[in-house]
C-alpha cells in the first residue's frame, strides 16, 4: 500500500511517526473513515464538516486545507486502485519533544496527518444479509463521545465482550438508555416508526445517521429522535445500526432476544437500499 504521512506518499513500510507523537502517547488525535464505492468517496462533505468540528473542539488545526485533504483522499484511492473500501484519516496534535499533559505550543509543534486506504467489500455484505446479534454493555467511555477521537479502547473492549459470547457487536447503555453501538449509531423500529437517540455529547453524530434520517424523511418514513431502553429494543419489530463502512446493518437479536422473526427487517433492508442508491449521488 501507498500511504500518506505529513506531505509524503510512501510505501506503508517506510512511513514513520515519532514515538513522542501525542496521538500515540495520549490518544490526542481525531480521525475519519470515508467509504469508497466505485472508486468514489461517499459523503466526503459530511466527514469533512465533522472533522473540522472535532478539531475545533480540541483546539487543533489541520496541517492542510480541506480542499487539499480531498485531493489526498483521491490520490490515495487512485494509487492503491481502490474500487470499494475506505480511506482512514488521522490528525494528531503532533510530536512534542517530551511527554506532557498540556497541549504544546501550536507554533512549535505541527499536527501529524496520516491517511491510508483499505480494500473491502461493502455493498455485498454477508453481515447485512444475516443480521447482527448484539449484546448490551454498560457505558464505559469518556463523556465527549461527540468528538471523533482515537481513544477507542472502550469500543474495542465492547466488541471483544460481544465476540466472547458469540455475538457481533455491542450497544452501550448509560442511565438505562442506549447511547450508541461500539462503532455505529443505534436504531429500533416499532410500528413502522424509526426511533434513534437524539444527538448530544453522549454519542457521535454519525455522518451515515444524518444521511439515513434525511433519506428516510424524504421517503415519508416516520422518525422519532428520543431515548430508548434495551427492553424497548427487545420488544421492537426491528433494529439496525448505521456507520460509514457498514451503511445500514440489520440487527436480529439483542441480549439473546430475537427481534421479529429473527431475520433482517423490511425497514432496515429498505433503508440500506435507499442509502446505497442515494449515497452514490453524493459521491465525489
Ligand atoms: N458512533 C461511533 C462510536 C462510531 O465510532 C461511529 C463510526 O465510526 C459511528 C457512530 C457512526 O458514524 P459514521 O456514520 O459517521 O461512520
Amino acid at each position: 500500500r501507498t500511504v500518506y504521512v505529513n506531505g509524503e506518499y510512501l510505501p506503508e513500510t517506510e512511513a514513520k511517526v515519532s514515538i513522542f507523537d501525542r496521538g500515540f502517547l495520549m490518544g490526542d488525535a481525531v480521525y475519519e473513515v470515508t467509504s469508497v464505492l466505485d472508486g468514489k468517496l461517499i459523503d466526503f462533505e459530511g466527514h469533512k464538516n465533522r472533522l473540522e468540528r472535532s478539531l475545533k473542539e480540541l483546539d487543533m488545526t489541520a496541517p492542510v486545507t480541506m480542499d487539499e485533504l480531498l485531493e489526498i483522499h483521491r490520490k490515495l484511492v487512485e494509487l492503491n486502485d481502490i474500487d470499494e473500501g475506505g480511506v482512514y484519516l488521522q490528525i494528531s496534535r503532533g510530536a512534542d519533544d517530551d511527554r506532557a499533559f498540556e497541549y504544546p505550543d501550536p507554533e512549535k509543534v505541527k499536527p501529524t496527518l496520516v491517511l491510508f486506504t483499505q480494500k473491502k467489500n461493502l455493498r455485498n455484505s454477508a453481515s447485512a444479509d444475516k443480521g447482527y446479534k448484539v449484546i448490551s454493555i454498560e457505558e464505559m467511555r469518556w463523556a465527549r463521545r461527540d468528538i471523533k477521537t482515537v481513544q477507542l479502547l472502550g469500543a474495542s473492549m465492547a466488541k471483544m465482550a460481544a465476540h466472547k459470547v458469540g455475538c457481533d457487536d455491542a450497544w452501550f447503555v448509560e442511565d438505562g438508555y442506549v447511547t450508541e453501538g461500539s462503532s455505529n449509531n443505534a436504531y429500533i423500529v416499532k410500528d413502522g416508526k424509526i426511533i434513534t437517540r437524539q444527538l448530544s455529547n453522549k454519542l457521535l453524530a454519525g455522518i451515515t445517521r444524518a444521511a439515513v434520517l434525511r433519506f428516510a424523511a424524504e421517503a415519508q418514513m416516520q422518525i422519532e429522535e428520543r431515548l430508548f431502553t434495551i427492553e424497548e429494543a427487545q420488544a421492537a419489530d426491528e433494529a439496525f445500526s448505521t456507520s460509514a463502512t457498514a451503511f445500514v446493518q440489520p440487527i436480529v437479536e439483542i441480549d439473546g432476544a430475537a427481534l421479529g422473526d429473527g431475520t433482517p427487517g423490511p425497514v432496515a433492508k429498505r433503508l440500506r437500499e435507499i442509502y446505497l442508491e442515494e449515497a452514490m449521488k453524493l459521491a465525489v
